[in-house]
Order: structure tokens, then C-alpha cells, then sequence
């Protein structure tokens, strides 16, 4: 839609262009053929007669029905050389012909060519004629794009927006990390493959799977990699396709595309994002959209309409599986939920190992220990980074990825771009204290996880950045352990109040005030880690736009609530305060520290705490590390 209103504007705006263009250059086009004619100088009309008495004219053309000449005289003041002027004549000068006459000068009349009315209609007449050709281009045009605005007019001609891959080309061996999906999924290859073995024994087949998780985790990837392994074709469509501006759009996109998928049984129907118009209908603030339910509506009785046994299989992937309309979720519909999560540790390996199989990697290369240091990372992290990396080699002209461009790939791949290092300054300085501040309180507190380095070196919009090493994630996380992190996450204001003072701290610590903040409500509210007691008192945030969430506010009382922010207060202070005696006690250490990382910019984890112990007691980490 916007789209096709925008190549509108920008085939308009040359067509304006080009017709103004031509239609001032009609105008300029329109003198006679005086030009070739031309004299430089003007003469006044006094001065010719003065001429002509004086006998100094030699000859007159006359132009434009006796308004203009171009005058041969003999100029006196150029060594008698003879010159020629332009002349403008007064309207009436009749005389001046017999004047001519008399005096025996040469003297020719040129007629005006009328083509300056001509070109001056054809000029008029351009300019209107693009602009009309133009607009009816436009709007045939637009009529050829589906959801164009010639829509409006014709809407139920429709074609649908959806891809068809006749063969997807992916197996189940390029997806890996996610074995559980993939066993439920291999069934659904049989269906597709050997349908008699079911329909024999009266089983219906399901109509509908539906793949949850998180983006990059290979929704789409599984889903195409069925259509390979069963070797049917592939139709996809997303779920934000079918929600158009005109009623009625997303309802016969929805019947095109099963109608097609019909005509080409057995085969996969992919819909992305179906949670864009499967959403719980009648939800939403300011009332319901008509559109999304016609559309839900339309995609509903397509469900129902066909049946079970017609060889077609529709596959939906959603990361918000609690929005999506309950009708969606009953039998014959999507009644097969998959869920495609976030690859542990062993899963991170085998996605390493798939994509891998296209690069150069040296020797030194451990994908175990790119899978340890990429706790978080889903599929599409993971195939990204390698991609980095590679890029980083090539950049560097080395023959084969090394260890090296994988760490670099990681820090970029999570903190953005590396960015030029601050030049020494007063703020540069700050900085240092506020990473080192960070990293102190991080390596002093037990329950923290261990310093990996800390960099001087700014990344996407950080000027300075402390890396921890992250811990595989185990799904619980204890009331010290999110104590340390809100301590940690202080420790960089707390560096720059001891430090600077109260006056001189920074807006750098903003990103940090919300984390900590975040993690401290959390505790109060959802975990039951303060002195309000084991209650939630509230569900996971999440947007209030969508759809049926916004009834899960939560019901407390306002008492309850300033209870809430008390208890929050009470937890950042005392926090606080940890971070600010840890930076006091341990003073000389962080000068050192500051003075080392300006001079090196970075610091890795195991001179850090090396240097630490020097001075104070370095607890050891428990870190749990997986097995491989
Ligand atoms: P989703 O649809 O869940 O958002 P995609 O299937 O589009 O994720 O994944 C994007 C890309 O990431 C894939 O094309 C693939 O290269 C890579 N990828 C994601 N998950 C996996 C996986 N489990 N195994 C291998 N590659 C993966
Ligand atoms: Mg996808
Ligand atoms: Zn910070």
C-alpha cells in the first residue's frame, strides 16, 4: 500500500519535471528565425533616424511584421567599420518603408513564422497531457498491485501475496539444536508421504501445527524443512500480509491461498506471525478491527471446509502463543502445538556444527567453545555470527576463521559495531571508573558471575563496557544471585559518586538505573523476594496494544502499590549502598586498575582478578559449566 504510493509519487514527480521543463523550453523556442540574424548591440529608434539622415545605413531587415530590424550601418566611432544594430520600431511607422525607399537603402520584410502559436499551444498542451498519461499509467498500474489504491474499486480481484516454493531444498539435517520439534514434526512428514496408512485405519489427520518460540529459533526453517523431507511444495504467507486497510482484502487473500494449495495437494501451508491475524477476537483497545476478524474469520471456515484427508497440511509459527483466539487452538484447527525454543548448550554446538559446514575454519577453532561463551543465542544468532566472522576474515585477508574473529564476532554481534577509542580525556576517565566500578563490585560479591574483560573499546552505544562471563542459563536464578547483578549494575554509578562526587556523576549510567530498576520490581512483584511476602502481584509485563493482555493488570490496592515501591526503594538502596563501600574499601586497586585499562583500553577476566588479589580476597565462582 505505501509502498505503491510512494513509486507513485516518485513517477509523478519526473513527469511535473519533465513537462514544466518542456513547456517553458516551448516559449523559449518560439522566436523566429531572427536568430541567425541576430545583432549584439541595440540601437534606439532616434538614433537610427539620426543614422538614416546621415546616410550611414547600409541596409534593414525587418522583423516580426515591421516591430523589429536588425540595422547595417556604418559606425563612425569604429573606424567607419559597418556594424549592425537591432532596432525596435514603434508600432506605426509607415513612413519609414518610403523612407527607405527614397533614401535607396536595401531593405527586406521577414515574415513571422507563425510557429511560436504553435509551439506555445503544443507547450500548453504537454504539460496537461503527462500529467493525465501519467495518473492513468498510475492508475493502471496500481490496479495490477494487489491492496493498490485501485483496489478500492475492484477488491475482490485480489492476488494473493503469498510465495510458492515448488521444492524448499532444506532437509531436517540443516536444523539442528531443536530434536524434540523436530521427532513431532517427522510425523508429520508421514502424513504428508504415506496418507493411506492412516486413512486406512479411519485416523484423521491433523489439519493444523502450530510451532511456538522465540524469532531465529528456525520456526520457518522446520516448517520449509517438512515440505523437503516429504518433497511437497511450500506456500507461505504472513500473518501481517492478510491485514490489509480495505475490508475484505485479507479474507480473499486467505481463499486465494487455499485455493491454490488445493489445486497443488499435498503440499504445506505456512503462515508467519500468525498471532498478526489470529489475534483473540473482539480484543484490543478501542474496539475490535473488522478487518483482522473477517480475516481470522475467513481463515477459520477455509479450516473447516476442507477435509482432513486432502493432503494438505497448514504449519503456523507465533512467539505469542497467549494472544492467539481459543476458536484457533480447538481440535481440527491448529491442535498440534510445537514448541521451538531458545537451543541449549548441546544444540548451540550441532546449529554451529550445520553452518560451519561452508566455512573455513583453522585449527584453533572450538565450536564447543563458541557454543559455551553464546549462552542465549538462538539459531539465527548463531548463523549470523559464524557469517561475521567470516566476513571479519575476509576483511582481514587471513585464509581461514580463527578464534580471534569469532570472539570479535560475538562482541559485535551483541554490542554492536566497534566504535574509534575516546581519545584521553577528563571523560574518558570517568568512563574507566565507571567499567572498572562494574567489574570491582562484580568480582568482589560471590553470587556474581566472573569478569571476562573490560574494554575501553566503545560498541553500538556504549563508550565502555564490562563483559561477564555468562553463565549457562538454568532457568532459576536465586534472590543472591539477582542481589549481585543489581549491585553490579550499580557498581558504575557508585564508582563515579565516590570518585567525582555527588556533582559530577553522569547520564552514562542510565541504561544500568533501568536494568536495575526492572530486576528489583521484579523481585517484589513477580518472585516474592522481599518483605511483602511469596505473592505475585503481577503478571509479566507485556504490551498493553496487544490484544486480550490488557486485562491482565493486575488488582492492588493503591496502599499495596506505594507498599510495592517501598519495598523496590528499599532494595536498590541497600544495594547501593554495598557498591559504594565495595568501590570505598577498595580504592587503590580501582586507581591502578583505571590507570592500567587507559593505557591497555582492555583488561581481560583473569588479570583483572589477578590484580584484585593483590590487594583483597577474590572469592572463587561456583559457574556451573555443562557438559558437552
Ligand atoms: P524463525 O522463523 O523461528 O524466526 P528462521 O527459521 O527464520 O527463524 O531462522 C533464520 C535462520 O537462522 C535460518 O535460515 C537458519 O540459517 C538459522 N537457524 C535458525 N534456527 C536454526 C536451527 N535450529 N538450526 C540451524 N539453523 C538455524
Ligand atoms: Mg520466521
Ligand atoms: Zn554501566
Amino acid at each position: 500500500m505505501k509502498i505503491t504510493w510512494k513509486t507513485a509519487l516518485l513517477w509523478t514527480l519526473p513527469a511535473l519535471v519533465i513537462g514544466f521543463f518542456l513547456w517553458q523550453g516551448a516559449f523559449a523556442a518560439s522566436p523566429t528565425d531572427m536568430s541567425k540574424n541576430t545583432a549584439s548591440t541595440r540601437m534606439s529608434y532616434g538614433r537610427f533616424l539620426e543614422y538614416l539622415n546621415a546616410s550611414r545605413v547600409t541596409s534593414v531587415d525587418l522583423y516580426e511584421g515591421g516591430r523589429t530590424a536588425i540595422v547595417e550601418a556604418i559606425d563612425p566611432e569604429l573606424d567607419n567599420h559597418v556594424q549592425r544594430w537591432r532596432v525596435d520600431l514603434p508600432a506605426s511607422a509607415p513612413e519609414l518603408i518610403s523612407q527607405l525607399r527614397n533614401s535607396n537603402i536595401a531593405f527586406d520584410t521577414h515574415p513571422t513564422r507563425n510557429d511560436s502559436a504553435l509551439w506555445s499551444l503544443v507547450g500548453n498542451l504537454v504539460f496537461p497531457i503527462l500529467l493525465i498519461a501519467g495518473l492513468f499509467f498510475l492508475f493502471r498500474r496500481s490496479n495490477n498491485v494487489p491492496g493498490g489504491p485501485g483496489q478500492a474499486m475492484n477488491f475482490g480481484k485480489s492476488k494473493a501475496r503469498f510465495q510458492m516454493e515448488a521444492k524448499t531444498g532444506v532437509v531436517f539435517s540443516d536444523v539442528a539444536g531443536v530434536e524434540e520439534a523436530k521427532e513431532e514434526l517427522e510425523e508429520v512428514v508421514t502424513f504428508l508421504k504415506k496418507p493411506e496408512r492412516f486413512t486406512a485405519i479411519g485416523a484423521k489427520i491433523p489439519k493444523g501445527v502450530l510451532l511456538v518460540g522465540p524469532p531465529g529459533t528456525g520456526k520457518t526453517l522446520l516448517a520449509k524443512a517438512i515440505a523437503g523431507e516429504a518433497g511437497v511444495p511450500f506456500f507461505s504467507i504472513s500473518g501481517s500480509e492478510f491485514v490489509e486497510m480495505f475490508v475484505g482484502v485479507g479474507a480473499s487473500r486467505v481463499r486465494d491461498l487455499f485455493k491454490k494449495a488445493k489445486e497443488n495437494a499435498p503440499c504445506i501451508i505456512f503462515i508467519d506471525e500468525i498471532d498478526a491475524v489470529g489475534r483473540q477476537r473482539g480484543a484490543g483497545i478501542g474496539g475490535g478491527n473488522d478487518e483482522r476478524e473477517q480475516t481470522l474469520n475467513q481463515l477459520l471456515t477455509e479450516m473447516d471446509g476442507f477435509e482432513g484427508n486432502t493432503g494438505i497440511i497448514i504449519i503456523a509459527a507465533t512467539n505469542r502463543p497467549d494472544v492467539l483466539d481459543s476458536a484457533l487452538l480447538r481440535p481440527g484447527r491448529f491442535d498440534r502445538q510445537v514448541s521451538v525454543d531458545t537451543p541449549d548448550i548441546k544444540g548451540r554446538l550441532e546449529i554451529l556444527e550445520v553452518h560451519a559446514r561452508n566455512k573455513k575454519l583453522g585449527v584453533d577453532i572450538s565450536l564447543d567453545a563458541i557454543a559455551r561463551r553464546t549462552p542465549g543465542f538462538t539459531g539465527a544468532d548463531l548463523a549470523n555470527l559464524l557469517n561475521e566472522a567470516a566476513i571479519l576474515t575476509a576483511r582481514r585477508r587471513k585464509e581461514a576463521i580463527t578464534m580471534l574473529e569469532v570472539d570479535d564476532a560475538v562482541d559485535r554481534v551483541v554490542a554492536g559495531m566497534e566504535g574509534t577509542p575516546l581519545v584521553d580525556s577528563k571523560s574518558k576517565r570517568l568512563i574507566a571508573y565507571h567499567e572498572i566500578g562494574h567489574a570491582i563490585v562484580g568480582t568482589i560479591i560471590k553470587a556474581h558471575d566472573p569478569v571476562q574483560k573490560v574494554t575501553l573499546v566503545p560498541r553500538g552505544q556504549a563508550r565502555g563496557l564490562t563483559w561477564f562471563m555468562p553463565s549457562e542459563d538454568q532457568g532459576l536464578i536465586s534472590r543472591s544471585q539477582i542481589l549481585a547483578r543489581i549491585m553490579g549494575a550499580l557498581g558504575g554509578r557508585a564508582a563515579e559518586e565516590v570518585v567525582f562526587g555527588d556533582a559530577e556523576v553522569t547520564t552514562g549510567a542510565g541504561n544500568d538505573l533501568q536494568q536495575v530498576t526492572g530486576m528489583a520490581r521484579q523481585m517484589v512483584t513477580r518472585f516474592g523476594m522481599s518483605d511483602l511476602g511469596p505473592m505475585s502481584l503481577e503478571a509479566q509485563q507485556s504490551e498493553i496494544f496487544l490484544g486480550r493482555d490488557y486485562t491482565a493488570r493486575s488488582e492492588y490496592s493503591e496502599e499495596i502499590a506505594s507498599r510495592i515501591d517501598g519495598q523496590v526503594r528499599s532494595i536498590v538502596d541497600h544495594c547501593y549502598n554495598e557498591a559504594r563501600r565495595i568501590i570505598r574499601e577498595n580504592r587503590t586497586v580501582i586507581d591502578r586498575l583505571v590507570d592500567l585499562l587507559i593505557e591497555k583500553e582492555t583488561i581481560d577476566g583473569e588479570e583483572f582478578r589477578q590484580i584484585v588479589a593483590e590487594y583483597t580476597f577474590v572469592p572463587e565462582k561456583e559457574q556451573y559449566v555443562p557438559q558437552l
